[in-house]
């Protein structure tokens, strides 16, 4: 009575020798479904521990009766456990991603207010970076798909262009259709990634130069989090770059989530 999930693939030889490959996926997504709910509660269960650690640190840290000696490692504690705090969050949401209900709560969103609201949020980093910031936006391109989860890709991607472009770069943001899709685009003049890199960018903690990523601060989980919200709104996440030549990274949309647009990918009225 047990339920199984079969996977059937169709290989073709020659024109007259097929094959059909039936395997049985069920054990594997019963592993991976243990996997993704032990990484979900272990960090559900440090959630608490760390906000009431963070919150003692905070004090001592403002303590006025704190002796010199230990400022600075009081401060360093507090750090470290802001950074921990963030990889245990963006653990929690990625666990959430990879739920798949039958259907998301999906809306019509105007993009270009996603946008600015990012943009307003990151321009702080933008001024202390001293980054020139350039939008190509098509305002009256909507899209349907889920607000808080397009807003953390894209929070994603541009602050990673600012991370990883020396003081002075260019920022270009771009939202704009195709005939087939719609496209929403951050390109920076920055760091780069050298091309044995780029397949594996998507993975859960994979960084191309750990201490240099350390330093921006990141958890080394936003790519991963940017491809499932990608797969969840039927998109996919392109990426060029070149090292010392900058990256620009693609969320690319079917064109008939986009609002106005019909199954087919035809204008329609409604
Ligand atoms: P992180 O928190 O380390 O930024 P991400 O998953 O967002 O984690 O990115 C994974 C790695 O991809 C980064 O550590 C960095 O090495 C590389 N990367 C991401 N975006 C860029 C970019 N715009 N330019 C250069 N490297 C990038």
């Amino acid at each position: 009575d047990r339920q199984i999930t079969i996977n059937i693939k169709c290989v073709r030889y020659t024109n007259k020798l097929r094959m059909i490959i039936a395997r049985d996926v069920s054990r594997l997504i019963t592993v991976n479904k243990i996997h993704t709910d032990f990484v979900a509660n272990v960090s559900h269960e440090l959630k608490t521990p760390l906000t009431v650690l963070r919150g003692y640190l905070e004090i001592l840290q403002n303590s006025q009766e704190l002796p010199q000696k230990f400022h600075k490692p009081i401060a360093q504690m507090n750090i470290q456990g802001a950074r921990m705090q963030s990889i245990v969050s963006d653990l929690l949401y990625l666990a959430k991603l990879e739920d798949h209900p039958e259907e998301l709560p999906m809306q019509a969103l105007d993009i270009t207010h996603l946008i600015n609201t990012i943009i307003e949020a990151v321009q702080p980093l933008l001024t202390d970076k001293h980054h020139q910031l350039e939008l190509d936006i098509d305002h009256s391109l909507k899209m349907r798909g889920v607000q808080t989860e397009l807003h953390s890709a894209f929070t994603n991607l541009i602050t990673n262009a600012i991370h990883y472009t020396p003081s002075g770069g260019i920022i270009q943001i771009q939202w704009q259709a195709t005939a087939s899709h719609a496209v929403f685009s951050v390109k920076d003049n920055g760091i780069g990634i050298a091309p044995q890199h780029l397949d594996r960018l998507t993975q859960r903690f994979y960084r191309v130069d750990n201490d240099r990523a350390r330093d921006s601060g990141g958890t080394g989980l936003g790519l991963a989090i940017v491809k499932h919200v990608m797969q969840r709104h039927n998109g996919q996440l392109e990426i060029d770059s070149n090292e010392d030549n900058g990256s620009e990274f693609r969320c690319v949309f079917p064109i008939y989530q986009a609002v106005g647009f019909n199954a087919e990918g035809k204008p329609s009225k409604a």
